[in-house]
């Protein structure tokens, strides 16, 4: 489903990504861990093209970007609709209610027509738990309601792949279980997924794959068990020592 090629992101003189290659088969759950600056949001972002990779290619499907080729915007914005992003700080339009955050990427982006977008906005909103909650307004809502607006918002334009940057980090506790839960049920129905989290409880019960950066290489993946019990590379036993 995603593959990935010599992937590098330069910005100014610093080079974030070091070359990444990383294949991800349909229906996989890829939680991506590793020291703070390692370049695991970047990657994240150059996976949305939100960040324009220096070189490299990414492939999603049956589509490609090579970034060593020029494209145009429309390449762009096509591509990225392969992908939905979920962000930290949910990044909800303050001024429209949760369905209207959850109908406008289909009614603005996808030309949907407004009653089929609505009906399919309630649908998602049902799904993540917060029909009753349709016509509130992100400020009328806790975290982590508004993070679940943000999931079923990104689900809207029927993306390929979901990708996840620390959704639960901005949380209070008692409000991530929420969360994570959705994202679970997301796993569960086949989603193929990569999240950027610090929840190891929820990459070892979730993940089909762990993937350790640092220094903006992938140093090195495994399965939650091989991972966690078993690291090869000293810079991932380091790591887990720090946060377990
Ligand atoms: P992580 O998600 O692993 O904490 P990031 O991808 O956020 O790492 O950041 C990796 C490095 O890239 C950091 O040193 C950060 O300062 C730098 N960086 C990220 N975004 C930008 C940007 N827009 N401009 C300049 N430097 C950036």
């Amino acid at each position: 489903m995603i593959s990935v090629q010599g992937l590098y992101k330069q910005f100014g003189d610093v080079e974030v990504l070091k070359g990444i290659d990383l294949t991800v088969d349909k229906g996989k759950v890829i939680v991506i861990i590793g020291p703070s600056g390692s370049g695991k949001t970047t990657f994240l972002r150059c996976l949305n093209v939100l960040e324009i990779p220096t070189k490299g290619k990414i492939s999603i499907g049956d589509r490609q970007l090579d970034f060593s080729q020029n494209m145009t915007k429309r390449d762009i914005h096509e591509f990225r609709r392969l992908t939905g992003m979920v962000f930290q700080n949910y990044n909800l339009f303050p001024h429209m209610t949760a369905l209207e955050n959850v109908m406008e990427g289909p009614v603005t982006v996808k030309r949907e027509a407004k009653e089929q977008a609505r009906q399919k906005a309630m649908a998602l909103l049902t799904k993540v738990g917060l029909a009753d909650k349709a016509h509130h307004y992100p400020f009328q809502l806790s975290g982590g309601q508004q993070q679940r607006v943000g999931i079923a918002r990104a689900l809207a334009m029927e993306p390929e792949v979901m990708l996840f940057d620390e959704p639960t980090s901005a949380l209070d506790p008692e409000l991530v279980g929420e969360v994570l839960k959705v994202m679970k049920d997301l796993a569960n129905e086949g989603m193929t997924m990569v999240i950027v989290t610090h929840e190891m409880r929820f990459a070892k019960e979730v993940a089909d794959e762990v993937i350790f950066m640092d220094g903006g290489f992938i140093v090195e993946r495994g399965t939650p068990q091989q991972l966690f019990t078993n690291p090869q590379h000293e810079r991932t036993k380091k790591f887990l020592q720090l946060i377990q």
